[in-house]
């Protein structure tokens, strides 16, 4: 038997969240870990801090679902109307709720900040409303229930509003829906776009299970997620063996992660170190991988070789290579990774060059053709790429694509 998971609804308020000043982050949140509870966040509206437009989207989403969550709006200034039209929307009034005016006072007096006229509103609450403790700011969290509809108001500030719903609203959700987590299984995929993937997979019957599939693209990588639904374990299991055998060695991780990550783990785990030669990529795989804290336990460096003259003068790229193929080419990329073997004393050398664009292009080496190659004292393997997107894209997608060059060389595939 398929149940469809129980959902929920987001309301955020706040013109900052609308005309571009602040990112809104709590639908990623709260659909992450509502999901992980076998929840589903099944709609997310904006709405500006202006009572008649909170006041449709909540009333509106009160008809729809039985659980809705409004953050923000719960301070103390004119633009704070959550608590006004929640109490409007359960037949009530606002009430001074006198534990939280004293966590207020004390608050204050601990910091010895003189109190002004509105920093009591904090502690305003709609009555009757079970109230939750903020013990990451002022305003405090409430719950109110009405014709078995449940409303949840949760203040504005992320680290409040995952704050309280962390320790009140998650556990209300696992409580009231004990169905327990979904399983999920996340695939990282590089080197498809979004729709072959996604076309690839429905052709080979993912579209026939009763699964749910997200998919999120970034340059040169797509991440496949794979939830099960309530009652499909079967299909789940059949899902996961789909996408593995559809992908191959195009998926380098089974994990949301990306893909430097991936090789950074591979190196460590054969204790393998890596050296770098970046040519149009100038210094994107180095900046990538220095982010990962150790690191320098696998990689011994990058060179940047813009011009012809450091491919030749620090890499050793023989100049008769270069004029008779280019910079961009399969053998100076190939020069160039041994090269970067050499100079770095690494175990492989990872080459990148290639035509990031807008100009520069010709008919035979348009904008995106990119070589990368990774040598290993072997031999030295290069491939060569066409990538599309304007120029930041191109550089992004070359660099994961060389990264999960060196993934191929150390895990085979
Ligand atoms: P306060 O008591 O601080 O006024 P509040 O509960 O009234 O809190 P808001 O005024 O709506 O909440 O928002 C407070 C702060 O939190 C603002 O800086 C706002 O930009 C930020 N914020 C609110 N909602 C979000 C959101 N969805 N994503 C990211 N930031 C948010
Ligand atoms: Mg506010």
């Amino acid at each position: 038997m398929m149940s469809a998971p129980p959902r929920l609804e987001l309301i955020t308020s706040g013109a900052e969240l609308l005309n571009g000043a602040v990112l809104n982050r709590h639908a990623q949140w709260l659909g992450r870990e509502a999901a992980g509870l076998g929840w589903e966040l099944h709609r997310d509206t904006t709405v500006p801090d202006d009572p008649a437009a909170l006041r449709e989207a909540m009333f509106s989403a009160l008809a729809r679902v039985e659980v809705l969550v409004v953050s923000g709006g719960l301070g103390p200034t004119s633009d704070d109307v959550t608590r006004d039209v929640a109490a409007d929307w359960a037949g009530v009034g606002v009430v001074m709720h006198e534990p939280t005016r004293a966590v207020v006072h004390a608050a204050y007096a601990a910091r010895n900040k003189p109190l002004n006229d509105l920093v009591e509103r904090h502690a305003l609450v709609v009555d009757g409303a079970e109230v939750w403790p903020n013990t990451y700011g002022l305003a405090p969290g409430e719950h109110l229930t009405r014709d078995g509809r449940h409303l949840f108001l949760l203040p504005g500030p992320p680290r409040e509003f995952q704050g309280v719903a962390r320790d009140f609203l998650l556990p209300w959700l696992a409580a009231r829906h004990p169905a327990g987590p979904v399983r999920r299984q996340d695939f990282s995929v590089i080197g498809w776009g979004e729709s072959d993937l996604a076309a690839r997979l429905n052709a080979d019957g993912l579209a026939g299970l009763a699964v749910e599939v997200a998919y999120c693209a970034a340059p040169a990588r797509v991440l496949v997620r794979l939830a099960e639904r309530s009652g499909g374990g079967e299909d789940f299991d059949r899902a996961v063996a789909l996408v593995r055998g559809a992908l191959g060695g195009a998926v380098y991780a089974e994990a949301d992660e990306p893909v430097e990550v991936t090789v950074v783990r591979a190196l460590e785990a054969r204790g393998v170190t890596l050296a770098l030669a970046e040519s149009c990529t100038g210094g994107l795989i180095g900046a990538r991988l220095t982010e990962l804290a150790g690191v320098s336990r696998v990689l011994r460096g990058g060179v940047v070789c813009y011009h012809n003259e450091l491919k030749v003068g620090l890499l050793g790229v023989p100049e008769a290579v270069l004029a008779a193929h280019g910079a961009v080419s399969e053998p100076v990329a190939r020069a160039m990774a041994e090269g970067a073997r050499r100079v770095g004393g690494a175990d492989l050398g990872l080459a990148v060059t290639g035509v990031a664009g807008p100009d520069g292009g010709t008919a035979e080496k348009p904008v995106g053709l990119v070589y990368v190659a990774c040598a290993d004292g072997r031999g030295t393997v290069v491939r060569e790429l066409r990538l599309g997107g304007p120029r930041s894209l191109i550089r992004e997608s070359a660099a994961s694509m060389a990264l999960d060059l060196v993934r191929r060389q150390l895990v085979g595939g």
